[in-house]
């Protein structure tokens, strides 16, 4: 591409540039250290130091999703065992409710939501199962959600960002998930007195990784 258009050419992961767009147009606008952790399929993160992106030595840091925070049942695509996307993606939250419906220690609505296909099953119903005061989903989320916030207190206790923003797919279970994760949090916090960013949901959805791969040149 550099040779053909004769212009610099940058490449960054598209959560990487989503946190930079939400850095210069969005929630985490006028903060240095910010994080942005995106939780779909997967869960990618973008690392904003001093107002510029970081992303390591070799270019491939800010890999938040393959942050090893347990001993999980099955293995993540990259081939190790415990990343956080295994415990707190959406594909996460699937494959644990699929496992305890399977073990079939408990009813749960989330059955007749799906049809009893097993198939049918996503993150939207979980959720709403959860909402609705049904013990096997309230399970899977509150695992999701003491993974993602071990997840979330090692990057504070690391970098210490002024804020954490947090968007993707799963962002749409709205606050019963974000206050979720605002309680397990402290109880992991290092330096208790000190205080810690704020944490809050992303604000430019899906199109934050284009403003943000546009923006890219001017803030590296
Ligand atoms: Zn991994």
């Amino acid at each position: 591409l550099k040779e053909k258009f004769n212009v610099p050419i940058f490449i960054e992961n598209d959560a990487t540039v989503a946190g930079l767009a939400e850095n210069i147009i969005g929630v985490t606008k006028d903060k240095r250290n910010s994080l942005f952790i995106t939780i779909g399929t997967g869960i990618g993160g973008g690392i904003i130091i001093d107002n510029k992106v970081y992303s390591g030595s070799h270019g491939v840091g800010s890999e938040i999703g393959h942050m090893i925070v347990g001993e999980n049942f099955y293995p993540c695509n990259c081939g190790n065992n415990g990343c956080l996307e295994t415990f707190a993606s959406s594909t996460a939250a699937i494959k644990f409710a699929r496992k305890l419906i399977e073990e079939g220690n408990e009813d749960t609505i989330i059955l007749s939501k799906i049809n009893n296909n097993l198939e049918n099953l996503d993150t939207k119903i979980i959720f709403d199962s959860a909402k609705l005061g049904d013990s096997l989903a309230n399970k899977v989320v509150d695992r999701m959600v003491k993974y993602l916030s071990i997840g979330i207190v090692n990057l504070i206790n690391i970098i210490d960002p002024e804020i954490i923003a947090i968007g993707g797919g799963v962002s749409k279970a709205g606050d019963f998930l974000l206050n979720k994760i605002k309680d397990e949090i402290p109880q992991y916090i290092l330096n208790k007195k000190i205080g810690y960013g704020d944490i809050v949901f992303a604000e430019l959805g899906n199109d934050a990784g284009i403003v943000g791969a546009a923006m890219l040149c001017n803030h590296r």
